[in-house]
């Protein structure tokens, strides 16, 4: 069967659990440097934690553990940091059953923000990564750190998809759902924790394109389902 429809989506906190990212940035890294300079793990994990923030998530290196290696001067290398972790890469529990279905009618793909290690090992670790025809990195790929509407459109032309045959999960309310909305991408805005943002009560229509997991989503968009 021809597959007409494209649904892209995000990664961290849509598909997979965020614990995984936080810990290697927020444990992970700390715990490394607080062992090379012989400090405490508080003490480490302020000095990381305050690094983080002066070069600030605007900046591509934010995303880039090769950086922050070379940056604090740690030992070892960051592809172990990734792998001594791995345990704890999940994802949410709906998501395995939802992909098998959507992939018998829709062509799958992943546009996150992450950069391209933390991606594979994350979608390698849940056995998902099959399921997407595609994997894209803003950082890595388009070297930008958000979902810009240009980072969208490159999506759909190098899919060969026009938006109006693509549709967008994810859980940022501007770069998930007001930016490829904005483009004419059918664009739904995961709100797992029901968190959704005040300045939003006001926006006509995002009722109907609010989703509390993915079930919601895929029975939403694919009545088949
Ligand atoms: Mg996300």
């Amino acid at each position: 069967m021809k597959k007409n429809k494209l649904i892209s989506f995000d990664l961290d906190s849509t598909l997979v659990d965020p614990t995984y990212t936080t810990f290697v940035w927020e444990i992970g890294i700390p715990e490394l440097y607080a062992k090379k300079y012989n400090i405490n793990l508080s003490e480490a994990t302020s000095i990381v934690i305050a690094e983080y923030a002066r070069i600030g998530d605007s900046a591509l290196e934010w995303y880039d553990i090769n950086y922050w290696f070379k940056y604090f001067a740690l030992p070892g290398k960051w592809e172990n940091l990734l792998e001594v972790h791995r345990d704890k890469i999940r994802t949410f529990p709906e998501v395995k059953e939802v992909i098998k279905d959507l992939v018998q009618h829709y062509d799958l793909i992943v546009t996150s923000n992450a950069a391209r290690e933390f991606v594979e090992v994350e979608l390698r670790e849940t056995k998902i990564k099959d399921y997407f025809t595609r994997i894209f990195s803003a950082t890595t790929d388009f070297g930008q750190v958000k979902k810009t509407p240009q980072f969208y459109e490159r999506i759909c032309e190098i899919m060969g998809k026009s938006p109006s045959n693509t549709i967008h999960v994810g859980d940022h309310y501007e770069f998930d759902y007001l930016v490829p909305k904005s483009i004419g991408i059918e664009a739904y805005y995961l709100d797992r924790d029901g968190k959704r943002p005040k300045d939003s009560q006001a926006c006509g229509g995002l009722e109907s394109f609010t989703v509390k997991n993915l079930r919601d989503f895929a029975a939403l968009i694919n009545p088949i389902t």
